[in-house]
């Protein structure tokens, strides 16, 4: 543990040391404690805790377990964040955020391709409380303005977004969402703390799918809401009555992987773009997709400090032959999902945007040639040979 002198350091250092506690036992980082409950030496320590007079531990579902506490701490860091909690996958974040600070009557609006469930939970979960959300592309998100209402409570977006990786602008879109009292809400699950802070930037809250980049392995699910303590309370509460506390073993095996998360994302930038780079040489891809691409647009190089591990290209070919194309991949995994060491291809038309209509697909650019790749930790010149071998 680094002894707080107030000195502000380096990210990498950040995501090491950030929320770390050692234990009676000297353990080097903050161990794992599996219990559901916690003991106090008498009924004033036990409402001191109850009462919020002093931190302290007392029911896992709560969120007052030493791990997921040390887990939050390290997440609140990362992210420039007064606090943050942590949730049992990227969607109880995401809806506990929505149920906290949404209520009948209310509307919000979705800028840009958000994740299948994202856009399921809006258009299709929340319209029965009588939440209304009008969804507007990545491009009209200047247009934002003519959009809000008086009821509008929320803006909502993903950047990059998914799988299209349009750039949107967070200041300029926090800035016209404050002007009517809206809450500007970042799902910064594609950048990763390692390349973008939204809060920074002037967003009220960040989520995050902590199953992708934070996770980093495949191998774990949980969620994460950062921001400030006056917004998280009422977010903390739904967590509480739903039930969607992380549990401890995964907080623990999330911390772990955080731990590594500068390392693993900064060569998951570099490989990314090589991999968009021979694909834009390519005679068969007719598009890429990665705001790294020749320096990247303006507002990526302002809001970002790398691109990311994840990018799209189109085939120059209909459904059937763009899935020969990806079948044919040895090291990429034809899979879901993203953010993990080993490297992953899907065609979003198959997966993440089966269930949106043809016609919505085709307003947002999701065309049957389109394959979504996750750039895993593997050497950047085999990735390059499979999708050579792949396409050729
Ligand atoms: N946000 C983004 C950008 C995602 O890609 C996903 C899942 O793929 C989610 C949120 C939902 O996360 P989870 O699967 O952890 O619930």
């Amino acid at each position: 543990m680094v002894k707080d002198d107030g000195l502000i350091r380096g990210l990498a250092t950040r995501c090491v040391h950030a929320g770390e506690e050692l234990d009676a036992q000297g353990g080097i980082h903050a161990p794992l404690y599996n219990h559901s409950t916690f003991g106090f030496h008498s009924t004033a320590d036990l409402l001191d805790v109850v009462e919020g007079r002093k931190e302290g531990n007392l029911y896992t579902r709560y969120g007052l377990n030493p791990t997921i506490r040390s887990l939050e701490r390290k997440l609140a860091d990362l992210e420039n964040g007064e606090a943050a909690f942590a949730f049992s996958s990227g969607m109880a974040a995401e809806a506990a955020t929505f149920l906290a600070h949404l209520k009948t009557d209310d509307h919000i609006v979705c800028i840009g391709d958000v994740y299948g469930g994202t856009y399921e939970l809006l258009g299709t979960n929340l319209p029965g409380l009588g939440i209304e959300t009008t969804f507007l592309l990545a491009n009209e998100a200047a247009s934002l303005a003519s959009a809000l209402t008086e009821r509008t409570k929320m803006v909502f977006f993903e950047t990059p977004t998914n799988p299209t990786l349009d750039v949107i602008d967070i200041a300029a879109v926090a800035r016209v969402a404050k002007s009517v009292g809206a809450l500007t809400v970042v799902d910064n699950t594609f950048a990763t703390p390692v390349n973008q802070n939204p809060l920074d930037l002037g967003a009220d809250l960040v989520v995050h799918s902590a199953t992708k980049y934070l996770g980093g392995h495949s191998d774990l699910t949980g969620g994460a809401v950062i921001g400030p303590k006056d917004l998280l309370e009422p977010i903390w509460l739904w967590r509480k009555n739903l039930g969607q506390m992380i549990a401890p073993e995964v907080a623990f095996l999330l911390s772990r992987s955080i731990r590594t998360l500068v390392v693993r994302v900064r060569a998951q930038n570099a490989t990314a773009l090589q991999v968009a780079e021979f694909l834009v040489a390519h005679p068969r891809v007719r598009r890429v997709n990665y705001p790294g691409l020749g320096g990247g647009p303006e507002v990526a190089r302002k809001q970002m400090r790398g691109f990311g591990g994840m990018l799209s290209f189109v085939f120059d070919g209909g459904a059937m032959e763009t899935a020969a194309v990806v079948d044919r991949l040895r090291i990429f995994s034809i899979a879901a999902s993203l953010g993990g060491v080993e490297s992953l291809a899907t065609q979003p038309i198959t997966t993440t945007h089966h269930g949106m209509s043809v016609e919505e697909r085709a307003r947002r650019g999701i065309v049957d040639g389109m394959v979504r790749l996750s750039c895993g930790l593997e050497d950047a010149v085999d990735l390059v040979g499979d999708l050579r071998h792949a396409l050729s």
